[in-house]
């Protein structure tokens, strides 16, 4: 199969060996699927992981039970043992064994099969087409905000970063109908925030009051995570999105004087998004920006890397 992987350096392979399902795996052949920042980080070192890349696909189940054979699934990206103290208190996605599509210890889905438990498969309803379902892993994980801080009509947030995530934690902030505005540096992607009913400001432009009840850091830089702590009031929450590995120190002391909660964020309900993307809170397409057959993944990689994209999808299906 063709498979796009990461060796001491990145690579696509023509023929790399079909995996193999272990016990209560399917075997899944991926239609579409696509890059995130986290792909881009783990090219860079992030987890020092190695294998295949690739953690958000659409495809359909090829072997396994047969409960699942021929459906067009998506899937959840943590892979549990389900004995552990975590899974046993209901905190799979922090399973101490786990392994992760595409991030640790287990091959992704950037290759035309993948191998996934088939505890974590979702059916994918008829109405969301290939180019919708891809986003059901990143909606989730904007879903994880609402879990973790009580969004109401009061409520004055921000989310920092008009990026990937950025523009998909806004678009779920804005169901809540809190005061919301997103900051960025690309007037097109405000603009898509705009499109949907959400204030915009260029960071050139932000003046920072620190009156915020909470901002969601979607920047994954340290900048981002200084520029929230600049903008939260004193008791108020920091939701970190994204991942950084910081190579510079951010300061934690306004932390510390402004007594700021600082929530880490990470994956969330994939029933959640997929309701979602079926009643259309979420408007995932104009955040296409390129579609690129699966063969030239690798240029599709460099090209996710430029500002002037959002998302980038590889399509399998040829
Ligand atoms: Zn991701
Ligand atoms: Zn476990």
């Amino acid at each position: 199969m063709r498979a796009l992987s990461l060796e001491k350096n990145l690579q696509y392979q023509a023929n790399h060996p079909d995996p193999r399902p272990g016990e209560g795996e399917c075997l899944v052949r991926v239609r579409m699927a696509g890059i995130c920042s986290t792909d881009l980080q783990l090219v860079l070192g992030y987890m020092q992981f190695r294998g295949i890349l690739g953690h958000e696909f659409v495809g359909v189940v090829e072997s396994g039970s047969a409960n699942w054979l021929g459906k067009r699934v998506v899937c959840e990206i943590n892979c549990v043992c389900r004995h552990c103290d975590m899974c046993l208190s209901g905190l799979a996605n922090h399973c101490r064994k786990r392994t992760v599509l595409g991030i640790a210890g287990r091959d992704g889905c950037f290759a035309d099969l993948v191998c996934v438990p088939e505890a974590n498969l979702h059916e994918v309803p008829d109405v969301l087409t290939d180019e919708q379902a891809v986003f059901v892993e990143p909606v989730a994980a904007a879903y994880q905000t609402l879990s973790q801080y009580p969004f109401v009509a009061k409520t004055k947030a921000t989310v920092v970063g008009s990026g990937r995530l950025g523009l998909l934690v806004t678009q779920v902030l804005a169901e809540t109908g809190c005061k919301l505005t997103v900051v960025g540096r690309n007037a097109a992607k405000l603009l898509l925030a705009e499109k949907r009913g959400v204030q915009s400001v260029h960071v050139d432009d932000l003046i920072c009051r620190a009156d915020h009840d909470v901002v969601v850091d979607c920047t994954g830089s340290p900048e981002g995570f200084d520029l929230a702590t600049r903008l939260v009031r004193p008791r108020g929450s920091i939701v970190l999105k994204s991942t950084f590995a910081g190579e510079r120190g951010v300061n934690l002391a306004a932390v510390v004087v402004n007594e700021i909660s600082v929530l880490g964020s990470r994956c969330g309900s994939f029933s959640d998004a997929i309701h979602a993307l079926v009643r259309e809170a979420v408007e995932v397409r104009p955040m296409i920006t390129q579609t690129v057959p699966f063969d030239q993944a690798m240029d599709a990689m460099t090209a996710a890397s430029q500002p002037k994209h959002l998302k980038i999808l590889l399509d399998m299906r040829k």
